[in-house]
């Protein structure tokens, strides 16, 4: 008579739908992680930091559950192969809305709901998912203003309840502590990383309107990680963000709205949103891809960010626009190329934010920029880092012999890519 909580990307015991659903509805919960070998094997870099980000995120688990009495079970299989081989009574677990994780959890279905095992699952990871949120005549909105007026209009204060899990944590099931499957145990390597904290800090919120653009501040909360695997729940989050600030509470919604875009809009996974755009003739020279990979393009703000990501699996919001901007303009390189270099790198990396935000920048997604505003690298130093702190902490020979001179012109990129795209969306 056991229940299965299934955790995935919710990897927290405090305000969880589907944890608190189960430990509502049984007596008998038993919570259970599985390294998905059909991801793993996809991350080619074995000293990937997120793995050891979740990881420790389920030691932390861990000592909460023993604490309690209980244990989580971590396995390292095939989701679908785990499945077939279990019959509980039945099996809990939140929504993922990436095209993988749909597919699985349909097969993962069918193989329970065969067994008679019941298979309920779960909205967690945003306020608002699929239809919740539709313009009036039910089609998904495209662009991000009127979806953010819809969204604001229809929250309340019952979207953003907690779930008072804690009440039923005696419905834990009651097991011997489990151990945990090393990193080793896994294929992958430890490798020493610094995560950012899990705290909300109010005050950086507070101030967020005012810093959120220098890169050189702690000006943005840095949360991004623990949104992505759940570590902190939406629901607190919202909270904060309508007492202390809106313009925060707008980045929220992006996440919600490029996350609703993936669900309608599957396609923008390998094509553009705006289909006329997949006619660009991109240069994709690899030499100068792997300058730019490399933060060594002779563009220092480009470069340091580059270089923040390498370092830190971490890059601030201006700088991943200006990069984007850089890589797909100024170099004409296809944004799928630097949406999947952000996909290995990124620590917060997250198909439909990551998506969206290269969208964006190339000109080719929902209400993206106009394809004929190009980033002026400069300009942008000008404005957001405008003594060079944040360039010198990252590129500290940026004012020596050794810094190398721009691989292309600015005036000459710019009119290149105002060509190129016009050619294409002339026609298409
Ligand atoms: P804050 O500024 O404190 O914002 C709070 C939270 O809001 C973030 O943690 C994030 O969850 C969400 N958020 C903020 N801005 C955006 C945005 N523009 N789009 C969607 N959500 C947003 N964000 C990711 O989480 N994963 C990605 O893979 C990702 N790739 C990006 C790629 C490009 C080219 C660009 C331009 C942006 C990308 N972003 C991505 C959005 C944004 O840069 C990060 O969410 C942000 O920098 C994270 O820092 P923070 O937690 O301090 O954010």
């Amino acid at each position: 008579n056991t229940t299965v909580m299934w955790f995935r990307r919710d990897l927290r015991l405090e305000d969880n739908a589907a944890l608190y659903h189960a430990l509502k509805e049984s007596k008998n919960v038993l919570p259970v992680f599985i390294f998905d070998t059909v991801i793993l094997n996809d991350l080619e870099d074995k000293e990937d930091k997120r793995v050891v980000f979740i990881r420790e995120s389920l030691l932390h688990l861990q000592n909460q559950l023993t604490d309690l009495g209980s244990s989580l079970l971590v396995v390292y299989d095939d989701p679908v192969h785990f499945y077939k081989s279990i019959r509980p009574k039945a099996v809990y677990t939140n929504h993922d809305y990436e095209p993988y994780a749909l597919t699985r959890d349909e097969t993962v279905r069918a193989i329970l709901e065969e067994k008679g095992v019941v298979f309920k699952t779960f909205k967690d990871q945003v306020i608002f998912e699929k239809e919740e949120v539709v313009k009036d005549n039910g089609e998904p909105y495209t662009v991000f203003t009127p979806y953010s007026k819809k969204w604001k209009a229809t929250l309340n204060a019952f979207y953003m309840k907690s779930y008072p899990t804690q009440k039923y944590f005696n419905h834990f099931k009651r097991t011997k502590p489990l151990s945990i499957p090393t990193l080793q145990d896994i294929g992958f390597k430890d490798v020493k990383t610094v995560f950012p904290e899990r705290m909300i800090k109010t005050s950086v919120i507070e101030k967020y309107h005012k810093q959120r653009d220098y890169p050189a501040i702690a000006g943005t909360t840095r949360l991004s990680i623990h949104l992505r695997f759940g570590t902190v729940s939406i629901r607190k989050l919202v909270q904060v963000a309508k007492k202390k600030n809106e313009v925060w509470l707008n980045e929220l919604i992006w996440r919600e709205f490029y996350s609703m875009i993936l669900y309608h809009f599957p396609h923008v996974v390998s094509n553009s949103f705006r289909l006329a755009y997949d006619h660009i003739a991109w240069q994709n020279d690899v030499e100068q891809f792997e300058k730019w990979c490399e933060g060594k393009t002779g563009y220092p703000i480009v470069d340091a960010g580059m270089r923040e990501l390498n370092a830190t699996g971490f890059m601030h919001n201006r700088v991943r626009m200006i990069v984007a901007s850089f890589l797909t303009k100024h170099l004409l390189i296809d944004w799928r190329w630097g949406e999947a270099y952000f996909a290995k790198k990124l620590l917060d990396y997250e198909l439909a934010s990551n998506n969206g935000g290269w969208q964006w920048a190339a000109g080719s997604g929902c209400d993206a920029a106009p394809y004929f505003r190009v980033f002026n690298p400069e300009l942008q130093t000008e404005k957001f880092d405008h003594d060079w702190k944040y360039i010198r902490m990252w590129v500290p020979e940026v004012d020596t012999d050794d810094y190398p001179a721009p691989i292309v012109e600015h005036k000459t990129a710019r009119e290149r890519v105002l060509k190129t795209y016009k050619a294409a969306l002339d026609v298409n």
